[in-house]
């Protein structure tokens, strides 16, 4: 795709770049992002903290191919750092490897990846426990503010019964320090046990989706598009839904990547079984569900009629409900596998709200709701349900934003940049793929930490 933000480009010029310092005015980076033959994960990460879990980090840094330390290196470059804080149990005992951190800051390399381990604080009943735990995830709320050079930090979360050294928790990890990981900022990523990785679900495995089927709605275009690129990537086999009207560029699509199209209005009373029987009948399976498709119809409240409202709420929340019930029910059992995984397309806007969108928020906050509701009903047949709510994310839809509210929208955001396609692209391949199976329920933002509704 064109550059879309002139400015970013301006800034990243020799020229620019001195004219923006001289002015004090942002100064995005060049984030690093997944490249066809270059490993997501390179270099020296620090591992800090006492500990479990610190050693545990050691081994998975040098699974996926990193070098890991113990000591900030005098001639900088770190590409990430794990700081393991998953044994406090009391607020105090948070300075020692936040300080630590804190001093390594400096020696962090450009698109750098922190990433804080902690026990979850739902989980915690002691009231120092937790408070110590909410603590780690205010630290990396804020720490994510202040990274520069496309750095990131994000807290990755333990639930009850895991380790990190676990599939679930391992597989996180890897995503959170990888380049394909690039848009994801300032979030807390909470994941399980998870089932114990195969050859092709190992962290850093290049066809991660390999043998399995994976449905896009909504495919034909932006968002949709570069999901059903990055699955295909990813090794699995596609099947693209858009409307009928958007039928050639989807057939285009499907042809690049050698999968399959299905022209379809998902709000149809029978999408779901015509989905299901596309699948059956052209792959013999179904492994992944991605619910993309999404609509907007902005107005004011006080200017909103029922045909703009039940739309969204029809596209956006209904039919994600409608098809998943289809897919979930025992005569699917033939051909959905049992460890499917959904990811449904959330919105910042269902998080913070957004002025003129009552409809298209409340669609999204019931795609978080609608994740959560269903995340035991996969977990009892040992898969998954998540969704990625993006913020700002360079696509038609937004080119059409005027100027300055776009301008804004970039900005406000600790990487001072929209995000691209891909960057929710990578998140869903992630959600989608065996390494997130310690995942579940949960809503992941792709935004660059956007400071609406953080
Ligand atoms: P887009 O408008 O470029 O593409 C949406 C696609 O969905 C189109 O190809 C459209 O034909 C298809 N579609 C719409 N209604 C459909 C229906 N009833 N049946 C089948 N297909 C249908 O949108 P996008 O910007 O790529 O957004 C993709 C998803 O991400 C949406 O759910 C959107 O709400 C969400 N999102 C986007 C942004 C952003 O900044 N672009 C931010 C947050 C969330």
């Amino acid at each position: 795709m064109p550059s879309t933000d002139p400015y970013g480009d301006l800034v990243r010029s020799p020229l620019g770049s001195r004219l923006t310092g001289a002015l004090g005015l942002p100064r995005p980076a060049q984030l690093r992002r997944h490249e066809a033959d270059t490993p997501d994960i390179t270099g020296t990460v620090l591992v800090l903290g006492e500990g479990a879990g610190a050693e545990q980090a050691r081994t998975l840094v040098a699974a996926v191919g990193a070098h890991p330390v113990g000591e900030p290196p005098a001639e900088g470059g770190l590409t990430g750092v794990v700081a393991c804080f998953d044994a406090v149990a009391h607020p105090g005992e948070l300075s020692a490897t936040a300080l630590a951190l804190g001093g390594a800051l400096r020696a962090l390399g450009p698109s750098a990846h922190v990433v804080t381990v902690a026990r979850d604080p739902e989980q915690a009943e002691a009231p120092a426990e937790r408070a110590a735990r909410a603590g780690v995830i205010g630290l990396t709320r804020s720490l994510a503010h202040e990274m520069r050079r496309g750095g990131t930090a994000n807290a990755l979360l333990l639930q009850d019964g895991a380790a990190l050294s676990d599939a679930g928790p391992a597989g996180a990890l890897a995503f959170l320090l990888s380049a394909r990981s690039a848009f994801v900022s300032g979030q807390p990523l909470p994941a399980g046990p998870g089932t114990p990785a195969t050859a092709s679900a190992s962290p850093g495995a290049t066809a991660p989706l390999a043998g399995r089927v994976a449905v896009v709605t909504g495919a034909a275009r932006g968002i949709g598009a570069a999901i059903l690129r990055t699955l295909a990537r990813d090794g699995a086999t596609v099947i693209g839904v858009d409307l009928p009207a958007a039928g050639e560029d989807l057939m285009r699509l499907v042809n690049e990547v050698g999968g399959t199209a299905l022209a379809l209005d998902i709000t149809a009373p029978d999408a779901g079984r015509r989905l299901l029987e596309h699948a059956r009948t052209r792959h013999g399976r179904l492994d992944v569900v991605v619910h993309n498709a999404g609509i907007t119809k902005d107005r004011m409240l006080a200017n909103m009629d029922a045909a703009r409202w039940d739309a969204v709420l029809a596209v956006n929340t209904a039919s994600q409900l409608a098809i998943n019930e289809v897919l979930l029910a025992e005569d699917a059992r033939d051909t959905v596998a049992a460890d499917l995984r959904i990811v449904g397309l959330a919105s910042i806007s269902g998080i913070a709200g957004n002025r003129g969108q009552t409809n298209y928020a409340a669609s999204k906050a019931g795609v978080m709701g609608l994740t959560a509701a269903t995340a035991p009903v996969l977990a009892a047949r040992g898969g998954g349900i998540t969704a990625v709510a993006p913020g700002f994310i360079e696509t038609e839809m937004t080119a059409r934003i005027p100027l300055l509210t776009r301008e804004l929208g970039r900005r406000l955001s600790s990487l001072q940049q929209g995000g691209r396609p891909e960057d929710v692209a990578e998140a869903v391949a992630f959600l989608a793929s065996p390494a997130a199976s310690g995942v579940n329920g949960t809503t992941l933002r792709v935004c660059g930490q956007a400071m609406m509704g953080a």
